[in-house]
C-alpha cells in the first residue's frame, strides 16, 4: 500500500519490514533516527517504543500505544493512527454516533474505544478477561459488560465491533456465541486475515451491514502516509494495492 502510494506520487523511497526483536528495539530506533523519514510500529512494540521517542502525540499518550513514528530532523514523534484510521473507516461506511459494543481490551480495542468515546459514542466493552476491560473503561471511558449480560447487549446494540484476535487466521471461528447476532445495524470486524471472517459472513447472512478489517488497515495507512509526507495520500491507489494482496 505504501510502496504503491510512493510510486503513484513519484516520491523516491520504499516501505520495508524491519524485523526487530524486543532486545533490539533501542538500536533499531537509533537507526530510524539517523536513516528513515518514519516507520510504523507493530506488535509487540507499540507500547515499548514510547521510551525511545522525543515526543508523543496526545492521542498516542492517552491510548498508550504508538503505531506511527515521524522523524523530523532527528527528533522522533510517536502517533497513533489506528484510532482515527478506524474512525475513518466508520465514516466511509456512513456510520454516525450512537451506541456501540466493543469486544476486546487489547491494543486495538483501546484505540477504538478512545476514538469512539471522544467522538460522542456510547460504548459498551466486553472482554474475555474482564479485569482488562475494567481497566480500559476506567482509563478511557465507556462501560463494562460482564458475564451473562453479554448476549442481551449483543442483540440490542446497533454497532458491534470485534477488536479481539478471534477469527485471525481461522475462517471458522467467531467471537460471538453460536446463533447470537445483533438484531439490526452494523458489524465491524477489524480482523483482516481472512478478508471475510465467520463473523462477517454470519452478519451478512442475517442482513446486517458489514465492514471488514481492511478498511481500518487502509485508514491507519492513509493517515500514517499523510503524517510522513505532509500531503494527501492517494487513497484509491492504496486501496487497490491492499485488495490485490492475497
Ligand atoms: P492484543 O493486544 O493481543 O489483544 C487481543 C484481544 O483479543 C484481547 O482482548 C484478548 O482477550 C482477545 N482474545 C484473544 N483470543 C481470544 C479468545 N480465544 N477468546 C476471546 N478473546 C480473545 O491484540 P490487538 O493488537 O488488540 O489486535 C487484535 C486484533 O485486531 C488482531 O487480530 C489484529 O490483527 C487486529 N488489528 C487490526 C487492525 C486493522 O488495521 N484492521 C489494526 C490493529 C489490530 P484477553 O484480554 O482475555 O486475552
Amino acid at each position: 500500500m505504501h510502496g504503491a502510494a510512493l510510486a503513484a506520487l513519484g516520491i523516491e523511497g520504499g516501505y520495508e519490514l524491519l524485523p526487530t526483536p524486543a532486545d533490539g528495539l533501542a538500536a533499531r530506533m537509533e537507526e530510524v533516527r539517523s536513516g528513515y523519514h518514519g516507520v510504523n510500529v507493530t506488535v509487540p512494540h507499540k507500547r515499548a517504543v514510547m521510551e525511545y521517542l522525543d515526543e508523543l502525540d496526545n492521542k498516542a499518550a492517552m491510548i498508550g500505544a504508538v503505531n506511527t513514528v515521524v522523524n523530523r530532523g532527528g527528533r522522533l514523534t510517536g502517533y497513533n493512527t489506528d484510532a482515527p484510521g478506524f474512525y475513518w473507516a466508520l465514516g466511509n461506511a456512513g456510520l454516525t454516533p450512537g451506541e456501540a459494543l466493543v469486544l476486546g481490551a487489547g491494543g486495538a480495542a483501546r484505540a477504538i474505544v478512545y476514538e469512539l468515546v471522544n467522538r460522542g459514542w456510547l460504548v459498551a466493552v466486553y472482554n474475555r478477561t474482564a479485569s482488562k476491560a475494567q481497566e480500559l473503561v476506567e482509563q478511557l471511558g465507556g462501560w463494562l459488560v460482564v458475564g451473562n449480560k453479554i448476549e442481551k447487549v449483543i442483540k440490542k446494540t446497533p454497532l458491534l465491533i470485534n477488536a479481539t484476535s478471534v477469527g485471525l487466521g481461522d475462517p471458522d471461528v467467531s467471537p460471538l456465541p453460536e446463533g447470537v447476532l445483533p438484531e439490526s445495524g452494523a458489524v465491524v470486524d477489524i480482523v483482516y486475515e481472512p478478508r471475510k471472517t465467520k463473523l462477517l459472513r454470519d452478519a451478512e447472512a442475517a442482513g446486517l451491514q458489514t465492514v471488514g478489517g481492511l478498511e481500518m488497515l487502509l485508514g491507519q495507512g492513509v493517515l500514517a502516509f499523510e503524517l510522513w509526507t505532509g500531503g494527501p495520500a492517494p487513497v484509491e491507489v492504496m486501496r487497490r494495492a491492499l485488495e490485490e494482496v492475497e
